[in-house]
């Protein structure tokens, strides 16, 4: 299998199966773990780590955001339990009770909405209902009993199968005392309605509240999964929160150099000559740009590497092309190797180190890898398979 080496991104599998090991070591009583595969599982191709999820490392849970990303799952031939985080439109649900898919609940009237959608048509549809406890995104919202009463409502719906109930953290992350404090009090909520729901006769098999960094920091036995998302990917939920193992990032990503050229002092580089040459200044053009997924704003500010050494990116990022300042690596040339994200000898850049620099957070640093860039799968260092996004 060969792909075209201009960008591309590596997948390490089996990085995959360690950070879940670290995961479920932190996880309490009988919590299970569910592998978040949304936005192609964050970017890395969902048809390579799926079925290697799946087959390989046996887990059984899933979830998505939506329709599209749950039908895609079955027909790569995906067969655990797959839930869908986010909305769907009624008229779509029937094709999802058809492939035994979970939908969240994100209140009493679109639980009614998707119920009218599917009388008749003899396909219960399996729910979960998102709680509100604090995120104020989606989710039924009240007092512990009233939304114990709307649960009891959905419940007794002809066409849906209340399975379960879920809750999302808003700050499961962080390290400050007011957001410990505000994780606690969404948990005990959270299983409040749970104590009283059970009350009301609402039979649940699922009451899941842990994302990622709430299943390191605050597991819960109570709690039936743990939603493990960006740790599955080996990054941090928040760089600034130390985590008790070192994530092992799963992505890394790779493009060449098409040029290299001494330019003299004066002489500028790139759109808007935002950069001028101080010294003479060995340059060298990567072929990647912002249509890959490289930000824009790392202008003048990123950093990659090549030849086991740090290049400073210099002027504006174009749409497929930038340039590094390699004076100092003057054995650069044409058909060079040089590692946006990942290792190269002793030196690391992590997509979180990426994000920083660019103003955001790792998660938007891989989700938003292109599709032009194909994702190149290894299993210990062999190569398995080329997939696109
Ligand atoms: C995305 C998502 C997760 C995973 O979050 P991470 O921070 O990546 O672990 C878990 N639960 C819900 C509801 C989500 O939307």
């Amino acid at each position: 299998m060969d792909f075209l080496k201009r960008t591309w991104a590596e997948i390490h599998l089996e990085r995959l199966g360690i950070n879940i090991a670290n995961y479920c070591a932190c996880l309490q009583g009988e919590t299970k773990l569910l592998c978040v595969v949304k936005a192609s599982c964050y970017g890395h191709a969902d048809l390579a780590i799926c079925p290697y999820l799946e087959k390989e490392l046996g887990v059984k849970w899933f979830a998505v955001s939506n329709a599209d990303e749950a039908l895609r799952l079955r027909n790569m031939g995906i067969s655990g339990e797959i839930l869908i985080l986010g909305y769907t439109p009624a008229e779509a649900v029937a094709e999802l009770a058809e492939h035994n898919i979970i939908q969240t609940i994100t209140d009493l009237s679109y639980a009614r909405e998707l119920n009218d959608c599917l009388s008749g048509s003899g396909k219960p549809l399996r729910c979960h209902a998102a709680v509100d406890t604090g995120m104020t995104r989606i989710g039924l919202r009240g007092t512990p009993e009233e939304i114990a009463r709307s649960l009891y409502e959905i419940y007794d719906l002809d066409d849906l199968i209340l399975d379960g109930i879920f809750t999302h953290y808003a700050a499961a992350d962080s390290a400050a005392a007011e957001d410990k404090e505000y994780t606690a009090a969404q948990t005990e909520k959270f299983f409040a309605v749970r104590d009283e729901a059970e009350r009301l006769g609402v039979r649940l098999s699922q009451c899941h509240c842990l994302n990622s960094a709430a299943g390191v920091y605050t597991p819960d036995s109570r709690s039936t999964l743990g939603r493990l998302g960006i740790i599955l990917y080996g990054l941090y939920p928040d760089p600034a929160t130390p985590l008790p193992f070192e994530p092992e990032p799963v992505m890394e990503l790779r493009s060449t150099v098409s040029q290299v050229k001494l330019i003299q002092p004066g002489e500028s580089v790139s759109y808007g000559r935002t950069f001028t040459a101080q010294r003479p200044t060995l340059l060298a053009t990567v072929t990647c740009g912002y249509a890959d997924g490289w930000p824009r704003a790392l202008s003048n500010k990123g950093e990659v590497l090549i030849h086991g050494k740090r290049a400073k990116i210099v002027g504006r990022v174009c749409m497929d092309q930038f340039m590094i300042d390699v004076t100092d690596i003057p054995e650069t040339a044409p058909r060079d190797i040089v590692t946006l994200i990942g290792h190269d000898g002793d030196e690391c850049i992590t997509a979180d180190d990426v994000a920083a620099l660019a103003g955001t957070i790792g998660y938007e640093i891989t989700c938003g890898i292109s599709a032009r860039v194909p994702r190149v799968a290894y299993k210990n260092g062999e190569q398995m398979g080329v997939y696109r996004l």
